[in-house]
């Protein structure tokens, strides 16, 4: 594999260490390195973003159309059709009662919108002592500094910690390690939702905002929460009148087989955050969309929120969401996503779970993880120095494979591969890429052990 070296390149790269591939032309799902080296993406472009795939003439034209009518104008002062048109379409898609959306330029940035609206709404209530968040751990809701503060991993935020606010965390309900290990789904509802409930309780629900969480999480490596766990959820918020944030960054727009990943649960956050494939790797564009009782409850106040940033709602993202969109409709990729999460999930289940280090396999639509163990009976997880991730990666790429690794260091998560293609990959992909991944664990998995 060709790589880019730091010491060669004037990019401070996030692991100044680190050496990058470089990938130079993409095609739907299939991408090429600089010496021409095909690769078929099972991550969407890395971080899920690439939802519908790279090269899309439609976005391409969109985009070129956008710009020769109006390519931008600061919302503090006007608005496009793009961003009316989009906020529309968006409104049609979430669930009943969600009508209001604002636009922002990623995830992060939805997750802060999120938080901001969150405290409108209480001081619109009268209610100004109420600003506390409280989240899972693990989760991830962006790398901005009250994202980061939102965010239960303590590996990505705990450097940052004197500029965090603290947002407490309660244990996700993950059930595969940890202490709701060998609990029936039901206990694991139970004890999860009352942890909510007591932390809310023990920081005095007065002064409570929000809880935050991403209804399926790559943090928990896709773990899906048990059934009904999401209704306590909203039943715990509204008895405290807490906001429910649901950050569907990842899992929104589709690609767990329903528009929402909430949708399969039939609950309604106040807000819910999107990114990620609503700009599907093409634009920034992230979205809170808002739940009336909210946007009624700060507009009966006439609240406003004095910051924005200089590309919320640019005409040029809102054009490439909605062609995003329409190729979602038009090509039915939301049920090709519950149809190809199935295949995938059972491919998955059929080629790897017999092997000694598969300890799980989990997911929804198509967004599916695969967690090594060294043991699993007990469910144990490699060290980090195993380096598995850089192994497993290696021998996908020499099989002709973008795949995602990651090494979680919590005592909850271990080593999962995601699989996150984009919802237009077909059979034949998913099953070659599944024989690949078995044949790579077969390759590396014994120098896992040895380690
Ligand atoms: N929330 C979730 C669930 C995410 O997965 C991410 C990014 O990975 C974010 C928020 C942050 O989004 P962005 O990187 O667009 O700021």
């Amino acid at each position: 594999m060709n790589r880019a070296k730091s010491g060669e390149s004037a990019v401070f790269y996030r692991n100044p260490r680190d050496e990058y591939p470089m990938l130079v032309r993409a095609a739907g799902c299939r991408l090429w390195d600089d010496r021409g080296v095909e690769l078929i993406d099972l991550t969407s472009g890395i971080s899920g973003a690439a939802l519908i795939g790279q090269g899309n003439e439609i976005v391409a034209q969109a985009m070129v159309d956008q710009i020769s009518r109006i390519s931008y104008a600061h919302t503090t002062g006007a608005t496009t059709p793009a961003q009316e048109e989009l906020a529309l379409r968006l409104a049609a898609l979430a669930p009943n009662g969600v009508n209001k959306v604002m636009f922002c330029s990623g995830g992060s940035e939805a997750n802060e919108i999120a938080l901001r609206i969150t405290r409108q709404f209480h001081l619109a209530r009268g209610e100004p002592k109420r600003w506390k968040v409280i989240g899972l751990h693990p989760s991830y809701h962006g790398a901005t500094v009250g994202a980061l503060s939102m965010t239960g991993r303590w590996e990505i935020n705990r450097d940052y910690e004197p500029y965090l606010f603290g947002a407490r965390k309660v244990i996700a309900p993950v059930s595969y390690r940890g202490p709701y290990r060998d609990l029936s789904p039901d206990e694991v509802v139970t004890r999860a939702a009352d942890a909510l409930d007591s932390a809310i309780e023990s920081e005095g629900p007065e002064t409570v905002a929000a809880f935050v969480a991403e209804p399926v999480s790559l943090s928990t490596g896709m773990s899906v929460p048990p059934p009904g766990y999401w209704s306590r959820v909203r039943e715990i918020c509204d008895r405290h009148g807490v906001i429910f944030i649901a950050d569907e960054v990842l899992s929104g727009m589709g690609r767990t087989g329903k528009f929402l990943a909430l949708d399969h649960a039939g609950v309604t956050a106040d807000i819910t955050t999107l990114a990620k494939g609503l700009g599907g790797g093409y634009v920034p564009l992230g979205a809170a969309l808002i739940r009336d009782s909210v946007a009624e409850a700060i507009g009966a106040e006439n609240r406003r929120m004095a910051e924005v940033h200089t590309y919320s709602g640019s005409a040029q993202s809102c054009a490439v969401g909605l062609a995003i969109l329409g190729i979602i409709e038009s090509d039915g990729l939301v049920a090709a996503a519950a149809s190809k999460g199935e295949l995938l999930g059972s491919l998955l289940q059929h080629h790897l779970a017999d092997l000694p280090w598969v300890g799980d396999i989990r997911g929804l639509g198509l967004f599916q993880g695969i967690e090594y163990v060294t043991d699993r009976d007990t469910a144990r997880a490699f060290e980090a120095s195993v380096d598995l991730p850089g192994s497993l990666t290696d021998a996908m790429w020499q099989r002709g494979f973008l795949s995602r690794t990651m090494h979680h260091s919590s005592a909850l998560v271990g080593d999962v591969t995601t699989m996150a293609p984009a919802l237009i990959i077909d059979q034949p992909d998913l099953e070659d890429a599944v024989c690949a991944l078995r044949e790579s664990i077969n390759e590396v998995g014994p120098s896992w052990s040895k380690a």
